[in-house]
């Protein structure tokens, strides 16, 4: 594989005049250990997983999302690196545009590595605990070959049974479903709502207030 400038792949992929993702800027989190979660209705539903490494945002997308259940493997399609400040982008893309959908920040907070992360990605195999809202706990990904990881939970107090996918399916910034972010933001609500799990749990089971998505999907780490 060639060696490309860093986020050369992302910008040749977006045209900047057309959607709102943002230019790279940032060079680091204030942590430096970012980790987020995007849940992405685009051609298909999907999550993506990035983990801040070398000024830039490793990410994996993840078809059926990840699971709290050591026995179960999820495919994760390595992808083209994200600038930091993505870690903030929940909105519209346009469709058309790649990766044209709604997109949600379904997750985030930062992540201890397990070992070391830049030469255990070269060797396809990256251990780290995540401390996020929704996802705690010990992870692995392993390559299996090419573009192909596997995401996996390691045996740990947070492993469970339940599919954290349809019990926690909203924004952990706005409590927003993919289609209330479609509807508030001009993206296509029908489309969108096929991400969202046919019964929602209720809103505010844990006490949490819904925010203002002008204001706090904008809120940063
Ligand atoms: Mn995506």
């Amino acid at each position: 594989m060639a060696v490309m400038e860093p986020l050369k792949e992302y910008q040749q992929k977006r045209r900047f005049t057309k959607t709102t993702e943002p230019v790279p800027k940032k060079k680091s989190s204030r942590s430096g250990k970012l980790f987020v979660v995007q849940k992405h209705r685009a051609s298909h539903l999907h999550y993506d997983l990035r983990l801040e490494m070398d000024g830039v945002l490793k990410s994996w997308a993840v078809p059926k999302g990840p699971s709290l259940d050591p026995g179960v493997r999820r495919l994760a399609m390595a992808v083209e690196d994200h600038p930091i400040d993505y870690a903030d982008f929940e909105g519209i893309i346009p469709e058309g545009e790649y990766g044209g959908g709604t997109v949600m920040v379904w997750d985030r907070g930062t992540y201890i590595p397990e070992s070391q992360m830049t030469s255990d990605f070269g060797r396809g195999e990256l251990k780290f605990t995540l401390q996020g809202v929704k996802l705690k706990g010990s992870w692995v990904l392993v390559r299996t070959k090419g573009r192909q990881w596997l995401l996996i939970k390691h045996r740990d107090q947070y492993a469970s049974t339940a599919d954290i996918t349809l019990s926690d399916p909203r924004s952990v910034v706005t409590q927003r479903t993919l289609a209330e972010i479609a509807a508030d933001e001009g993206g296509n609500v029908a489309k969108a709502a096929t991400g969202d799990p046919a019964v929602l749990p209720r809103l505010f089971k844990d006490g949490l207030k819904r925010r203002s998505p002008a204001t706090s999907a904008k809120s940063s780490i």
